[in-house]
């Protein structure tokens, strides 16, 4: 075993914790580790852009932005936090920008922006152009260049490191115990702040636009050590990810004006009781509900489960023609080929790749596909993980990113405001990080604080049973996307938590081919499908439990928001009797809870 000690240590390397990471270490001696290279982390694979109301192209204010987050959010997200996001998006999008990022600009030079779902102009009642973007490429801009900053600072990284386990004392938490991927070796890392950054857990479910490395572990680590899990219900599907593959189609080809279509050649998006007035720039629980509800109804293309994405130029100077949709100038808004090529070159590679369809001729196979968790692990807007219904923070733990929940994104998140929330809430987790290092001492390591993580490999490396790990995962994934999907009802929660349960147990009676220690990434996986099926079951039951319809929690057999009774965080805790739930207020500053019309 190998010990290190850093005041703050940072687990993950995507835009969270590389933020995070950056700005600790100005202050304190800051390590990164990250079971992926950093430059490797889901944050490359974003595409679309990040918010923040600069009003580079028509008016627009923080103060909007904030109101779209809160009724896009389904009003459960915390106003304080949403605020405070919203209002510092535009610095730090030109922080960004002074760091080196290049986003892709106007004709002036100025940042360019482009419509995303949610975000409107309050004068016109239209979607606004708030998104700041570097062509289709923005999150592999993001990390990219901080990672380029962290190095400059001398942040040390411990890359290819698997973190798996928060040690938490009787006096608090004195630091974090990872496997060396490369030795198989045990390292401990004792620090005086810890800040969790690893990111989501989309492979819980069959379809997904999430990165294999997505599993969760932080959540499933931080739910081990008794700390709660924060609104799991609410996960987020997109509407738009590649027929059977889940790969992500950025909302930006909507923003670019491209449509939804059915079998019978409409666009149903603009039909009563869809969203009328800016059809497919509805928020995201509303677009894929809509297309849900046309397949269901038999008007997927060809009777199956997918809509056509049409971003050709016929077809979008059509609609737009129809939306009377304009240029900023003013000017009637006509797009060419070779403009949808400039601004979404990487979509076009990806679908002449995967699809052998080419997206400026043809329309695109989609369907939703699990892409974002709202929930996670409870923080306040500084990043201190918050453990109880008074929000009385564990001193020395943070979390940013998407495995926290601040609560800014609520039931449902908006386009655009997921990077936003990992770059500020990640520099705030890791200024406030630093500052509690500053005024504190290191917490005493325990005698064998490798004990806990061990044991979890041992069980799993020892185990003679039957079981295989690509078949639990298989089993799990479809009972999930199933009924802990898109639309849900009682009795198919009831069985997707009954068949979690199963896999658990079915889990102890597993067998491994690989018994080496080196590169050992079978047991890695079997580590990590441990993790999705603990979050796995803490989303299903977090579901079942709320009786109302509320964001991305859709349910068929409870199909009304229901604010007396469910105006609340769940939170839920992993006991060795099962699932304990207890909940929370919501936080409200300025806005009272509205009927959502889009
Ligand atoms: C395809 C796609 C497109 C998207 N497009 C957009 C968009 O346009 N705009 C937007 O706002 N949002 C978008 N999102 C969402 C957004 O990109 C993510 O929510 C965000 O990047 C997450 O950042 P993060 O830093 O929390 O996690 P990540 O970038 O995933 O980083 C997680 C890090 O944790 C590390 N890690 C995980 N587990 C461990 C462990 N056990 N030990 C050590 N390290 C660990 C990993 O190595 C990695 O470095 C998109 C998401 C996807 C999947």
């Amino acid at each position: 075993m190998k010990k290190h000690q850093f005041e703050v240590v940072v687990v993950g390397a995507g835009g969270a914790g590389l933020m995070a990471g950056l700005y600790a270490s100005k202050s304190a001696s800051t390590a990164v580790i990250s079971k992926l290279y950093p430059a490797r982390s889901h944050t490359g694979a974003a595409q679309g852009g990040i918010g923040a109301a600069l009003g580079n192209l028509e008016e627009d204010h923080p103060e909007w932005h904030t109101y779209d987050t809160v009724k896009g959010a389904d009003y459960i997200g915390d106003q304080d936090a949403i605020e405070f996001m919203c209002a510092e998006a535009p610095k730090i999008v030109y922080e960004l920008e002074h760091m080196g990022l290049p986003f892709s600009r106007t004709p002036e030079g100025k940042i360019a922006q482009r419509p995303f779902g949610g975000h409107m102009n309050k004068n016109t009642n239209m979607p606004v152009r708030r998104a700041c973007y570097a062509a289709d490429r923005t999150g592999h801009m993001i990390l990219q260049t901080l990672y380029q900053q962290s190095i400059k600072n001398n942040v040390t990284f411990f890359d290819e490191f698997q973190v798996m386990d928060l040690i938490r004392t009787e006096e608090g938490v004195a630091g974090v115990v990872a496997l060396e991927i490369a030795t198989g070796e045990m390292h401990v890392f004792q620090a005086k702040s810890i800040i969790f950054a690893t990111g989501g857990w989309g492979r819980v479910w069959e379809i997904t636009s999430n990165a294999y490395a997505y599993t969760g572990d932080g959540l499933a680590i931080a739910l081990r050590r008794g700390i709660p899990a924060q609104d799991m219900e609410f996960y987020q599907f997109h509407p738009t990810g590649i027929y059977k593959m889940g790969i992500l189609i950025t909302e930006g080809v909507r923003g670019e004006g491209g449509v939804l279509i059915n079998d019978k050649g409409e666009r149903f998006m603009a039909h009563e009781g869809y969203a009328p007035r800016v059809k497919e720039l509805a928020s995201r629980d509303v677009v894929s509900r809509a297309m849900y509800l046309e397949m269901k109804n038999g008007r997927g293309i060809g009777g199956k489960k997918y809509i056509y994405l049409d971003v050709t130029p016929e077809t979008v100077n059509k609609y737009a023609a129809i939306d009377g949709r304009t240029r900023p100038d003013g000017s009637p808004y006509v797009v060419t080929g070779e403009e949808i090529l400039g601004k979404l070159p990487d979509i076009i590679d990806f679908c002449e790749t995967y699809l052998g369809v080419n997206p400026v001729t043809d329309p695109m196979p989609v369907q939703p596909t699990a892409h974002y968790a709202m929930g996670g692990i409870p923080t306040n807007k500084f990043g201190e993980v918050v453990i109880d219904k008074d929000r009385t923070p564990l001193p020395g733990f943070f979390a940013a990113g998407e495995n926290a929940c601040v609560s800014v994104h609520g039931g449902n998140r908006l386009g655009t405001n997921s990077l936003l929330d990992i770059v500020v809430f990640g520099k705030h987790s890791g200024l406030k990080a630093a500052e509690h290092a500053k005024n504190t001492e290191y917490i005493p390591l325990p005698e064998n604080p490798t004990e806990f993580a061990e044991a979890q490999l041992e069980s799993i490396r020892n185990s003679q049973g039957t079981e295989r790990i690509a078949e639990i995962s298989k089993e799990m994934k479809e009972v999930m996307f199933d009924h802990v999907g898109v639309f849900r009802v009682e009795e198919g929660m009831r069985t997707a938590v009954d068949k979690i349960r199963e896999l658990k147990e079915r889990f102890k009676n597993i067998k491994l081919d690989d018994k080496g220690t080196q590169f050992n990434m079978e047991l890695l996986n079997a580590w990590e499908l441990s993790n999705l099926l603990d979050v796995a079951e803490v989303t299903a039951v977090s579901a079942l439990n709320r009786k109302e319809s509320r964001g991305a929690h859709a349910r068929d057999d409870y199909p009304e928001r229901d604010d007396e009774k469910w105006m609340k965080h769940t939170l839920a805790w992993q006991t060795e009797y099962g699932i304990k739930l207890d909940y929370k207020d919501v936080i409200f500053t300025k806005y009272k809870p509205k009927k959502r019309v889009y």
